[in-house]
């Protein structure tokens, strides 16, 4: 039977519109399917994402070899990518690592400087006497040791990043279908699609649908993931505080405990035209199963408590943010198993799934992109892209 697309990618995200990038240069006769970002997330009743927000932190250095290569080889395109869609995105202001000496090689900070050789990426470890008169915004434990990746490393703004990325997608052939997927069906020796109350057919279908990858009827069975809550808190950001916090780079403080990790986007501009710090930590253990419930998740503040402990976080390590207005926002990451994202085919020859970001995949996004167009004209990833780390659990 002749199809309508020889290729459909299911979720205008961040790693869907990279694929649909990267497919476009290997091949003709695809489609992206997602909507657009509601415009009132508060009377919003329908799909969200994770990755409506101005900031993620991107870095090469990662205690895992693999999210470590990811985020390289996506790093290395960035540029290219803003050069040829006009979009800018990237913002190289460098990645402070921060905390306790590494006690053995199991360490997180040990396993990712042996990362960062086999990358070559250029890490500068700081001593604890010199890390406050370097970076003299953030007041952390004086025997903390720094471990600064000044290059290569900053943060992006997710929302421009899939801008470019459909964009070029666009120009390079792809058809953009502003709809909602509601079903995925293998029909033998096709793929049919049901989006936006239109069906689609397909010889084969990618579903890159992030946190809601198991919701509609997407895949044949659903994925062993589990999609938890996570809260932000923003502070708002003065002339004055701007002279203190305004360059410093994007951090991430390990402390002694784990609900003391957290992370730090330097000030950025937002679209109501104000500017803000933003912070964030891990712990949170609020899961969603049900489209209803994370749709309510979405459409609130967040956990109030999470913003008050961040709060307290942020003022011990950075006082001067007192006074500071703080508000808080909702978002979910996706958590699979493994602690690798997914790249495979399903229970199904023509439908593969591309998600399980855990939290940390918004930098290595055009990766995980490419290796999602590689599997649908290759059938398969190789070693060299981590193909057999990145196979999917299903539950
Ligand atoms: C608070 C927070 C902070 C983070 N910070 C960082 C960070 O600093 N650095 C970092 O690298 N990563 C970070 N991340 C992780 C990163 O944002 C995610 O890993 C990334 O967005 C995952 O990309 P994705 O394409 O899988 O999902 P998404 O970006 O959520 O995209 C999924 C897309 O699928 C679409 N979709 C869903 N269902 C359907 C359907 N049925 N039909 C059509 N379309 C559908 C959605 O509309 C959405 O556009 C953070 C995440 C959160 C929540």
């Amino acid at each position: 039977m002749a199809v309508d697309f020889r290729f459909i990618i299911i979720g205008r995200g961040m790693m869907g519109a990279a694929a649909a990038r990267h497919l476009s240069s290997m091949a003709d006769s695809i489609a992206l399917i997602g909507p657009r970002e509601p415009e009132q997330r508060k009377a919003h009743d329908g799909l969200f994402a994770s990755h409506y927000d101005e900031a993620r932190i991107t870095r090469t250095f990662d205690g895992n070899l693999a999210w470590g290569s990811f985020a390289a080889r996506a790093l290395g395109r960035y540029r290219e990518i803003e050069a040829r869609s006009g979009v800018s995105f990237f913002s190289e202001v460098g990645c402070l690592f921060t905390g306790p000496t590494p006690k053995d090689e199991q360490d997180y900070i040990s396993q990712a400087l042996t990362v960062s050789r086999t990358l070559g990426s250029d890490i500068e470890t700081i001593a604890p006497s010199e890390l406050r008169q370097r970076f003299s915004y953030l007041a952390v434990d004086p025997d903390f040791t720094g471990y600064f990746e000044g290059k290569r490393a900053g943060h992006i703004n997710p929302r421009a990043l899939v801008r470019a990325q459909t964009r070029l997608a666009e120009q390079g052939g792809v058809s953009l279908i502003e709809a909602v997927a509601t079903s995925v069906r293998d029909a033998g020796s096709h793929v049919e699609v049901t989006a936006g109350g239109r069906s689609y057919s397909a010889e084969r279908v990618l579903v890159a649908a992030g946190g809601f990858s198991n919701f509609h009827t997407l895949l044949p069975r659903p994925v062993d993931t589990r999609v938890l809550a996570r809260t932000v808190a923003f502070y708002e950001i003065g002339e004055r505080e701007m002279a203190i916090f305004g360059d410093m780079p994007s951090t991430i403080v390990l402390g002694d405990r784990e609900e003391d990790h957290i992370y730090i986007l330097p000030p950025v501009r937002y679209p109501d035209g104000k500017t803000y710090l933003k912070l964030g930590g891990d712990t949170e253990a609020l899961s969603f199963e049900r489209l209803e419930d994370v749709g309510t998740w979405f459409r609130s503040d967040g956990n109030a408590s999470e913003r008050d402990h961040l709060s307290a976080i942020a003022l011990q390590l950075m006082p001067e943010l007192a006074g500071c207005p703080v508000t808080s926002a909702p978002c979910v990451a996706n958590f699979t198993p493994t602690g690798y994202p997914y790249a495979g085919f399903t229970q199904s020859p023509r439908i593969a799934v591309l998600t399980g970001g855990n939290f940390v995949a918004a930098k290595s996004s055009d990766e995980l992109g490419r290796l999602g167009a590689v599997l649908l004209t290759d059938g398969q990833l190789g070693e060299k892209d981590f193909g057999r780390e990145l196979t999917p659990v299903f539950a």
